[in-house]
């Protein structure tokens, strides 16, 4: 054992911490350290402040749909990896590095549950796979959903958290705007409503496509929300952006979303959004 090594041993400093036993963080919004304990009971919102922490897909399911109701869909689809892309690592590789971390397949979780009163077609993206980026998968599995909530007539729900298309897919991830944007267009001839539920970050393709196409949109307090990020349109336009750019209550201000929604509340809310639009004509009450 090096000096070094007795040292730590003896004295304790510089140890590293087992995961298991960290108990307090650093919330990014107030800067104060909290008890995980009390933001794990608050759904993961900070006590002090109400800085929404970042969820995964699994999380955010058990917050959204009723107990034992969900029933995964399409859990299996994995890329085909078409452009064999590779950059300090193999693509393949990449995926399947992240898969061993324990979150699914892709960036995606589908599937059928019940949100209070309404059965739904659910899609969540899990932003610990790759930065919840957009590829031929999640495009397939957000385009079968639709079809699902068609041959169902269920209402369609999409909770996005992404950094936009993946960059290893190419042109294949752009596809998919296109491709699920299609599918919303005979979601709509079919009159069925679909909730567009913004987290953060929700940028890139992501927005420029379904995320932006709700008969009603919410975000969370606080969430990024926009295409390219800031830094790239402060450089590009050569102006300094206004404060709170690109957040979910700047947007609501300025149209383009409908409401700004507490993680307590949103289950609360997009069901009393279903009851409201199951009882309207869809037309009359997206109008
Ligand atoms: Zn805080």
């Amino acid at each position: 054992m090096s000096w070094f090594d007795t040292f730590i041993e003896k004295t304790g400093i510089g140890k590293k911490v087992p995961k298991a036993e960290i108990i307090w963080t650093e919330c990014k919004g107030c800067k104060e350290q909290i008890y995980i304990a009390e933001i794990e009971k608050n759904l993961k919102v900070c006590p002090n402040c109400e800085y929404h922490f970042r969820i995964d897909a699994k999380e955010r399911i058990s917050y959204l749909i009723n107990p034992g109701t969900f029933e995964e869909h399409d859990q299996d689809l994995t890329s085909a990896d078409p452009l064999k892309f590779k950059d300090q690592k193999k693509y393949k590789e990449r995926l399947k590095s992240t898969e061993k971390k324990g979150y699914s397949h892709d960036a995606l979780i589908t599937g059928s549950g019940v949100l209070g009163d309404h059965a739904v077609e659910l899609s969540i993206f899990e932003f610990n796979f790759m930065g919840g980026s957009m590829g031929s998968v999640v495009g397939e599995k957000i385009t079968r959903s639709i079809e699902r909530a068609i041959e169902k007539r269920n209402p369609l729900l999409i909770v996005s958290c992404s950094g936009g298309a993946r960059m290893q897919e190419g042109i294949f991830s752009l596809m998919q705007m296109a491709k699920t944007a299609s599918a919303l267009r005979r979601l709509s001839e079919h009159k069925l409503p679909y909730i567009s539920i913004l987290t953060d970050p929700t940028t890139g393709g992501v927005s420029a496509s379904f995320a932006m196409l709700g008969d009603v949109i919410l975000a969370e307090p606080g969430a990024l929300i926009g295409f390219a990020g800031p830094r790239v349109i402060e450089q590009t336009i050569q102006q300094k952006l206004p404060e709170g750019f690109q957040r979910a209550e700047f947007l609501l201000e300025h149209g383009l979303i409908d409401n700004v929604v507490h993680r307590k509340d949103m289950k609360q809310t997009v069901n009393k959004l279903l009851s409201l639009l199951k009882n309207t004509p869809i037309a009359e009450a997206v109008a």
